[in-house]
């Protein structure tokens, strides 16, 4: 039988909910391009209910119970003396969420001889060190597609927001005022910019779908091109590079995983291309862009403003500088997080789990590693050290 340790963030300071804003979730039946939502056996849990929270615990207990199995769950995760460190040296399975990261470093997957799984409920496991779980046989494995459009909706509203200066007139009401010029003095219209995604993948080209009714210039690049009918279709423009796309672009988004490739890819250098005053929203990984670049462009105003939701460490520390930088629309990791998403990773999980645990593979769109190399999804979308 296996011990399963699953990593969640706190519940909400007032407790876990007992009543929600609304009462179902809509019914999707595809994700765009025809992959099917998970294909769990059935679920124990409520669509629309928190599941991404402690006692959420992803719908998971009965399932792992029933079948003989242990269920962890904490959100204790930092530091040697943490519930994490100390309940990992026997457990078979990790569950973690990117949102609250389990940091899955070699020197853990070390300690952890017994470890064969280590699934992400949600998209992007760059918190496992993936070279060390080649190493150790351990197969990883996420739910790929599971909170895309979450997160392509969360860019859009970024994108709006930032060029339309919303947060900062928000909180002109908030505290009681009316002065419309310090609104407007930042606020421009999306319409006619050139906007570019580094990536064009699930969330990219969702956000790129999302933002053509716009009326804007579409540009992208991504380390494969898009069929032609969908560049036409958008009237894209690819580029060969970031380093080549972002001197065109009002507005940048990020929507590449984290892997050696893209490792603080926005410094300073590349920044300095940039357009002035051009907006990055960077919702994929924070170490995509580098923390002290990021904070000297905004302040001296070679970027007009950044947003995005992802954090390096996580959760950020309060004294973080992207906390208090000028002009930004940072939000806690949460755009893949809705209550939407979490019906469909927290079902993609089980999914995973009922393969595992049932012998059967487990779908090569949810496996990054397995059996020693990058496999599946992972092949295509992530690179190695080595
Ligand atoms: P996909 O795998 O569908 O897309 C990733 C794309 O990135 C692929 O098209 C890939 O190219 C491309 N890519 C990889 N390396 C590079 C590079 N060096 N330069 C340009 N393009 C590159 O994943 P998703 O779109 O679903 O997710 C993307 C990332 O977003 C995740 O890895 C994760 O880090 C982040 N994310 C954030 C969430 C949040 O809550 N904030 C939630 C979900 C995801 P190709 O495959 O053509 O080689």
């Amino acid at each position: 039988m296996a011990k399963v340790l699953c990593v969640l963030y706190d519940d909400p300071t007032d407790g876990y909910p007992t009543t929600y804003a609304r009462d179902d979730l809509p019914v999707i039946d595809a994700y765009p391009g025809g992959q099917t939502l998970p294909t769990p056996k059935t679920v124990d849990f409520t669509p629309g209910h928190l599941l991404g929270s402690v006692s959420g615990e992803l719908g998971l207990r009965r399932f792992l119970e029933e079948r003989g199995h242990t269920l962890v769950v904490t959100s204790d995760k930092e530091g040697a003396d943490s519930v994490f460190d100390r309940e990992l040296p026997d457990t078979d399975v990790v569950i973690s969420q990117p949102f609250w990261p389990a940091y899955l470093t070699a020197e853990r997957i070390a300690k952890a001889p017994k470890l064969k799984l280590a699934v992400t409920a949600g998209i992007g496991s760059d918190h496992v060190d993936l070279d060390a779980a080649i190493a150790h046989g351990v197969t990883v494995a996420e739910v790929t597609y599971c909170n895309s459009i979450s997160v392509a909706e969360h860019v859009v509203m970024m994108i709006l927001s930032q060029v339309r200066n919303y947060i900062p007139s928000h909180q002109v009401v908030l505290d009681g005022g009316w002065n419309i010029a310090d609104c407007v003095s930042r606020s421009y219209d999306v319409e006619g910019m050139q906007i570019g995604t580094v990536a064009a993948g699930r969330i990219g080209l969702a956000v790129l779908r999302r933002l053509k009714p716009f009326d804007v210039h579409l540009h992208y690049t991504d380390r494969h091109r898009l069929p032609r009918e969908i560049e036409e279709e958008l009237n894209l423009t690819w580029h060969a590079s970031t380093q080549e796309m972002v001197p065109f672009c009002d507005v940048v988004t990020v929507n590449a995983p984290l892997h050696p490739e893209t490792e603080g890819l926005f410094d300073d250098k590349l920044i300095s291309t940039m357009k002035r005053g051009a907006y990055l929203i960077n919702t994929a990984r924070a170490k995509i862009a580098d923390r002290d670049s990021v904070v000297r462009a905004l302040e001296s105003g070679q970027l007009a403003g950044y947003a995005g939701d992802v954090w390096y460490p996580q959760p950020a520390p309060a004294d973080h500088p992207w906390r208090t930088m000028p002009h930004h629309g940072m939000t806690p990791h949460i755009s893949g997080s809705s209550l939407s998403a979490q019906a469909r990773y927290a079902a993609g999980t089980r999914e995973i789990l009922e393969a595992w645990f049932d012998g059967t593979p487990i779908r090569d769109e949810y496996l990054i590693v397995q059996g020693g190399g990058l496999a599946g999804v992972g092949a295509h979308s992530y690179s190695t050290r080595t």
